[in-house]
């Protein structure tokens, strides 16, 4: 039982091929260390039986296309945790993106005569009305976008907002202050959840980038307005969400080829688990290749490596040989040689400067040398693989490129996948974050089959936890 009285588990629909693992588990699975180097292996019981009764991938929720909104107060929790930036003395929006993806969701409530009252997040006021992180500057674009008029409260509960959100007019829309100027929101405090629930007659949540956490707005209310016997329905963008990261990998078209980049081995284990079971080749990159470098001995010089997960990394190849997954790591690397400066970042760390940046095929790095992208034979290897994909799965870059001189092998990962898409007839799926920036950056966003919307909520989903919010939603 949660702090809501609610168990934590759900009733599902349980897939054949999952029952097997279930029984096997019941029959004797040992107790196991998850870091020791036969974990991964021994794990997949408990971690079937774990997604099993989550039931991920294959819960039908209800979508905002089988309600009846007309007249109803519908509470539209929206991910508008868009960058801000001041300029004369005003906040400025200074990507949008994250405001357009919400416009076919609010159309369809509009069009059908909702009353939209929209609840987001912005920045990390914790529990203070911080001038910089209102949201008052959404309301006005979203405005522009919609075409119509977009009431803004300064307040996100209370009394003058409940007049408000009564007094909206079919097909209304009303936007909340941000959230999170109350800390009851990230702790999920019931009482703060009730206040938000008297707004609602429907809970709708479009918010994908927020739904692996419980708070109020994204899980509270709906379990509010569930006990009442309210719908609590997903959104058209959640609903692709779930679409693409669940139902389009459960039944991959093959061969299904994983590229994994990014910071950290520990971040994406649980991924490369999972995908291990359905992936036919996982492409490694970016500076997690190098943790499991030195898990095979070579040296990684000055390379961002987890020196403590190199058992988990070797666990991780040895289930790729167990079950058969080609399972490619780096032959060459673009390198230089790290320098500080006395600049400091946004963050107050030091600005690194990177000399002598130049290809190495020689699998141990010099000592004074980090690794910073794929090299070129790498990049030949990977887009070889990609090409002949039916199914692909992006999640992290392949390098530092974020800097011009360490950008060009996940900028040929980018080309090559969007190859694959258009001339293939590949489906392409992007887990969000940094990949998709990259795409974008290369301007081959739009020729891939999807990008999601959320970083942390779509590594979370693809490792086959379950989402919150999505938990939430009334199943169909
Ligand atoms: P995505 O957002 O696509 O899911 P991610 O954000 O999960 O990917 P992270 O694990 O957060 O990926 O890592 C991304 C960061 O890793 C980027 O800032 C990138 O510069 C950095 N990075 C990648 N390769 C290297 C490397 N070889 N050395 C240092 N930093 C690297």
């Amino acid at each position: 039982m949660n702090a809501w009285g609610t168990p934590h588990c759900q009733c599902v629909k349980i897939p054949a091929r999952w029952f097997s693992t279930i029984v096997a588990t019941f029959t004797g699975c040992p107790a196991i260390h998850f870091d020791s180097p036969d974990g991964l292996a021994m794990l997949d019981g408990l971690i079937g039986i774990n997604r099993a009764f989550k039931g991920i991938f294959i819960m039908a929720k209800l979508t905002v296309r089988d309600l009846n909104v007309h007249g109803k107060r519908v509470f539209l929790r929206v991910d508008y945790n868009v960058p801000l930036e001041e300029k004369d003395g005003q906040m400025v929006i200074t990507d949008e993106t994250r405001i357009k993806e919400t416009l076919p969701t609010l159309r369809l409530l509009i069009e059908q005569g909702g009353r939209l009252i929209l609840a987001a997040h912005l920045g990390r006021p914790k529990g203070k009305r911080e001038p910089s992180m209102s949201l008052r500057p959404v309301a006005g674009r979203l405005a522009e976008l919609l075409g119509c008029n977009v009431n803004f409260a300064d307040d996100c509960i209370g009394e003058k907002v409940e007049q408000l959100a009564n007094a909206l007019p079919a097909g209304g829309v009303l936007l909340l202050e941000n959230v999170r100027y109350y800390s009851e929101e990230e702790t999920n405090d019931p009482v703060f959840a009730e206040q938000l629930a008297k707004l609602a007659d429907i809970y709708v949540n479009d918010a994908f980038g927020a739904a692996h956490r419980a708070h109020a707005s994204t899980e509270g209310v709906a379990r509010l307005v569930a006990r009442r016997g309210g719908q609590c329905a997903a959104g058209l963008l959640m609903e692709r969400e779930l679409k693409f990261l669940g139902d389009e990998l459960e039944q991959p078209a093959r061969p299904f080829v994983v590229i994994l980049g990014g910071a950290k081995v520990s971040d994406k284990i649980k991924v490369i688990d999972r995908l291990l079971e359905k992936a036919d080749s996982i492409l490694v990159g970016g500076a997690m290749a190098y943790t499991f470098r030195l898990a095979q001995g070579f040296k990684t010089g000055k390379s961002l490596v987890e020196a403590d997960k190199t058992d988990t990394a070797r666990a991780a190849l040895a289930k790729a040989q167990a079950k058969k997954v080609q399972f490619l790591l780096p032959v060459d690397d673009v390198v230089a040689v790290p320098v500080k400066t006395d600049k400091l970042d946004k963050k107050g760390k030091p600005v690194m400067e990177w000399q002598n940046p130049r290809a190495s095929s020689d699998l141990n790095c010099p000592d004074d040398a980090a690794g910073l992208d794929i090299g070129p034979a790498t990049v030949k290897a990977y887009s070889d693989v990609i090409a002949r994909a039916k199914t692909i799965l992006w999640n992290g870059p392949m390098g530092l490129f974020e800097n011009k001189q360490f950008a060009a092998g996940t900028n040929a990962v980018a080309k090559a996948v969007a190859e694959a898409t258009q001339q293939n007839g590949a489906k392409s799926i992007i887990g969000g974050g940094d990949s998709v920036k990259a795409l974008n950056k290369a301007g081959l966003g739009g020729q891939v089959t999807f990008m999601s919307t959320g970083g942390g909520a779509s590594l979370e989903f693809l490792e086959g936890a379950v989402l919150p919010g999505v938990a939430a939603l009334s199943d169909k």
